[in-house]
């Protein structure tokens, strides 16, 4: 059967995910999809509308979501639902997983992610290049990773939250993980040594909250 992939965004995190598309389906079609483009091309694969990709042709279809906004991803997995388009994980062949890892639907692992032991993960999660997530964290639903995030162990993360490049987040206990809350925002290179409350936005070293 002719499988396409159409992988969701044909911006940067688009043109670096194609690829790891393409080594983990190497049997399958691949093309971009994207609502916002006006270019028909990028890197050598087509780059096609939502509605243009529905009406195509193949039996077997599916795509990727390669955008960084958890928000837009949980709209555009509401859309792709409707229409019977499956939403796939990709994990980058270097990835090391040890053991019991639980990872939700449509994640997403870059090259030289590491999930250590004992963690749970809830649905499209997004771990951009280098970042691990050490023992005993629980990570919610649409979190997602830039680079080289260090979250070390027994640390909970909840819905939303969006951690930036380079940020170090403290380990917690057992009895006290540590907490970030839902839909914050960890800005890069921050260096968290407490909780995060929901929504908050925290920045520097010790990271404090962001006054804006
Ligand atoms: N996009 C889309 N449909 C949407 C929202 C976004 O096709 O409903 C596309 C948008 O046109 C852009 C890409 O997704 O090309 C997101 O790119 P952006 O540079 O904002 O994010 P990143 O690549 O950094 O995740």
């Amino acid at each position: 059967m002719q499988q396409l992939i159409g992988i969701y965004g044909a911006s940067g995190f688009g043109r670096e995910l194609l690829p790891l598309v393409r080594e983990q389906y190497p049997k399958a079609s691949l093309c971009f999809v994207d609502d916002g483009s006006e270019d028909k091309e990028l890197n050598g694969y087509k780059i096609y509308n939502y509605e243009d990709y529905l009406s195509l042709a193949y039996q077997d279809k599916s795509v990727v979501l390669a955008i960084a906004d958890s928000k837009i991803r949980e709209f555009l997995i509401a859309k792709c639902s409707k229409n019977n388009l499956a939403v796939l994980s990709v994990k980058a062949s270097n990835t090391i997983v040890l053991d019991n890892v639980e990872i939700g639907e449509g994640s997403v692992l870059c090259h030289f992610t590491q999930l250590t032991s004992n963690i749970k993960i809830g649905k499209q999660f997004h771990a951009n290049i280098y970042s691990y997530i050490a023992h005993d964290c629980v990570i919610g639903d649409y979190v997602t990773f830039a680079p080289r995030v260090s979250c070390n162990g027994n640390i909970h993360i909840h819905d939303h939250a969006y951690i930036g490049s380079g940020a170090v987040i403290k380990q917690g206990t057992p009895d006290k993980p540590l907490i970030i809350g839902k839909g914050a925002i960890v800005g890069m290179g921050a260096v968290v040594t407490k909780d995060v409350a929901a929504g908050a936005v925290v920045v520097g070293n010790p990271a404090r909250p962001l006054n804006r």
